[in-house]
């Protein structure tokens, strides 16, 4: 019979991790429908009754976002504009029921190349933190997702938190993915930006794109050519193809390759404009 364990505090988490091997279980909303047609014979850590890995903390310097926080919670956070992308892309996580289980720790851990929290914490150049029987450390979001369903988590290791530091200036972000339908859908393509604003101007640019490599990836030559331009509704015509270069979108039932390709830079586009109206 697999063992089923649901401790309150992390230290018990992390001392039952210690142990054996655990399979961490949150909302279970990508770990239960990999499992349809097989028996669950893993040795489940259910770590959604720990209270401190849940909810979002103005920290002075930075926001903490627990990693069991779900994305019905931080759609639902009075949060800045900052945070516009993120909520919007949590509004988009499956329908309503998968938005109350599942959370932002899950969708990173499970690392899809579709996940649709990836491209806005990484224009939030979100940090993690991870936490093991060796104490905390925290890494890069860029640096924690290693590939398609890999990342730099260790065994006996949980990711306990996403941290995003305060913005230098006044900051704005927004998120667009397209689907084959306009809900519950797997993204095509998905793009999320995070704009400083000094004096109209562009001070700070973040672009991040989805579903169009194995992680989704910032856009750095786009980003440059952001900077010192004036923050108004025509700024994604500076986005062109070629920002696109670094990206390496696949062909499969939802869509071809140039495709994506082509969505991304439309989606990245209307992004930008997005921002550049609000400001
Ligand atoms: C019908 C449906 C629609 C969906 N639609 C979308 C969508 O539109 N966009 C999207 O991005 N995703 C979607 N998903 C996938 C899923 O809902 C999200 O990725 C969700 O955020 C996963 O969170 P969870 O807490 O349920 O993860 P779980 O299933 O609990 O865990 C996922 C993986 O991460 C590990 N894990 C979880 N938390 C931790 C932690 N803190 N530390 C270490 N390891 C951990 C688990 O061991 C497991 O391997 C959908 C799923 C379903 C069933």
């Amino acid at each position: 019979m697999p063992a089923y364990l649901r401790p309150t505090t992390q230290s018990e988490a992390l001392a039952a991790l210690a142990q054996g091997t655990l399979t961490v279980l949150a909302g279970g909303t990508d770990y239960y429908p990999s499992k349809v047609g097989k028996a669950v014979a893993d040795d489940i850590l259910d770590i959604s009754a720990i209270a401190g890995l849940r909810g979002i903390d103005d920290c002075g310097g930075h926001w903490r976002i627990g990693a069991t926080t779900t994305w019905s919670e931080i759609a639902a956070a009075e949060l800045p504009p900052l945070f516009d992308g993120l909520k919007l892309a949590a509004r988009q996580v499956g329908g309503a029921q998968i938005q109350n289980a599942g959370t932002i720790g899950g969708n990173l851990c499970n690392a899809s190349p579709a996940a649709d929290g990836v491209p806005p914490l990484l224009a939030l150049d979100a940090r993690v933190e991870v936490a093991g029987a060796d104490g905390n450390r925290n890494m890069a979001l860029a640096d924690f997702i290693l590939g398609n369903r890999n990342t730099a988590l260790r065994p006996g290791q949980l990711l306990t938190a996403v941290l995003v530091s305060k913005p230098m200036h006044a900051a704005r972000s927004h998120f667009l993915k397209l689907g084959a339908r306009e809900y519950l859908v797997v993204s095509i393509a998905m793009v999320a930006a995070t704009l400083e604003i000094e004096a109209g101007r562009v001070s700070a640019a973040r672009i991040a794109v989805g579903a169009c490599s194995p992680v989704a990836q910032r856009l750095p030559p786009a980003e440059a050519v952001l900077i010192g331009k004036p923050c108004d509704a025509k700024l994604g015509e500076l986005l062109r193809a070629e920002h696109l270069a670094g990206l390496a979108p696949i062909d499969d039932v939802r869509a071809s390759g140039a495709y994506r390709l082509d969505a991304a830079l439309t989606l990245g586009r209307r992004v930008l404009n997005r921002i550049g109206a609000e400001t």
